[in-house]
């Protein structure tokens, strides 16, 4: 089998279309719709499908190190580059199981996981409530956090993920705290805020009940100190683990905050390849790796990731913020890893424009997934969708 053309669309999401001279074609999605990199990404995954074609998908390990190693740039990595590599990779795998009438899961091994524990995402967005605002309905009292929880506890979850940093203490205008991702504390923890983040997570823990998960989302918008600090004042509340603490592009200061704090450790959505998570591993200060499937290079190298994870009991949860494609290519990793700890179902998910990007979408029931049986990663996205987006085909 050969590839003979890729399709390169640009909408809501980032995504190709692979096609074959079998008439097979695949999907993958590139995990930079969001944040600033979607133009970037968008040309990259036009440089790359031009380095595939003629290639055999079946090839994956080879296509892999093709762009890795062979367009001189690659092997620098960099997100946009691995996230290009990841739609053509996971093209690729849906293409495979689609030839051989298997779902994508049966080809890496088969199920260790017959179902996916969830955990409902980014309460401090609101849920319901974000998704009716375009995304984002930003949370302030503790009463709000209070409410938003039991909405996602009223619908089956037993584990929900909250971010006490990054709605700024008194309301402010989405425009301006949106511009930088969040509200940031770095140095010193100012008190008050950090009574009012105090504030917000007992207000969850009330609503959650004594035996419900909470993990923490900090979105690298604190630092060292104010981690520690926050970390040590919300102890007493049973966290799960803490995401994101830090920047994860030193470490070492992961392995700081690991040495005070009875919180397990989180993060990976913005560490790429292997060789991204390597120093992650080697200080073991995480307890559960976070890769984002779309932007680290795929299905091929996220499952290597997690089984070198799994060598230092580390868990794994897929960092999955994106179009229906990233969830389904998601469910078929996690459920043969062994060391699979917790799925991630963003509030993102319930916007109508998700819906609009995907034949199935699927979502939990009750707080958990079943895994779909279909050949490949069993998704796609419908024509009238695919009709409204940029496209780029590349022959
Ligand atoms: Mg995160």
């Amino acid at each position: 089998m050969k590839i003979t053309s890729v399709e390169c669309y640009a909408g809501a999401y980032l995504f190709v279309r692979v096609n074959t001279d079998a008439g097979i074609s695949g999907w993958g999605e590139c995990g930079l719709a969001y944040g600033r990199c979607t133009e970037a990404a968008f040309g990259n995954c036009q440089d790359f499908a031009k380095a595939v074609i003629g290639m055999d998908p079946f090839d994956t390990e080879k296509i892999w190190n093709h762009l890795h190693r062979h367009t001189f740039w690659g092997m620098g990595g960099g997100v946009t580059l691995t996230a290009a590599m990841a739609a053509i990779d996971t093209a690729c795998w849906d293409i495979k199981g689609k030839a051989l009438g298997l779902p994508v899961y049966k080809l890496l091994g088969g199920k260790t996981n017959e179902t996916l524990r969830c955990y409902a995402s980014q309460l401090q967005n609101g849920w319901r409530k974000a998704a009716q605002s375009g995304g984002v309905a930003m949370l302030y009292t503790p009463e709000e956090y209070y409410e938003v929880t039991k909405e996602a506890i009223s619908e089956g979850y037993d584990a929900v993920k909250v971010d006490p940093v990054f709605c700024p203490p008194e309301p402010v205008d989405f425009a301006v705290i949106g511009n930088t991702l969040g509200h940031h504390v770095r140095g010193s923890y100012p008190l008050k805020e950090l009574e009012i983040a105090k504030e917000r997570i007992a207000a969850v823990r009330e609503a959650a009940g004594p035996y419900a998960d909470i993990l923490i989302e900090t979105h690298s918008l604190i630092d060292t100190n104010t981690a520690i600090q926050l970390a040590r004042t919300l102890e007493p509340f049973n966290i799960m683990y803490l995401e994101e603490p830090t920047c994860p592009e030193n470490p070492e200061l992961f392995k700081v905050i690991a040495q005070h704090t009875s919180i397990p450790l989180a993060t990976g959505e913005r560490s790429y390849s292997r060789w991204g998570f390597r120093q992650f591993f080697q200080d073991r200060s995480l307890s559960m790796i976070q890769p984002d499937l779309c932007n680290t290079g795929g299905i091929t190298e996220t499952k290597k990731i997690c089984d070198m994870a799994e060598v230092y009991d580390m868990g794994v949860q897929i960092h999955v913020c994106g179009g229906p494609l990233a969830t389904a290519a998601a469910l078929q990793v996690e459920a043969v890893i062994p060391n699979f700890i917790i799925h991630e179902e963003h509030c993102a998910n319930l916007k109508a424009e998700y819906r609009k990007y995907g034949t199935h979408c699927y979502c939990p029931e009750n707080g958990v997934y079943t895994i779909p049986d279909l050949p490949g990663i069993g998704e796609e996205v419908p024509e009238e969708t695919l009709a409204q987006c940029r496209k780029v085909v590349i022959a």
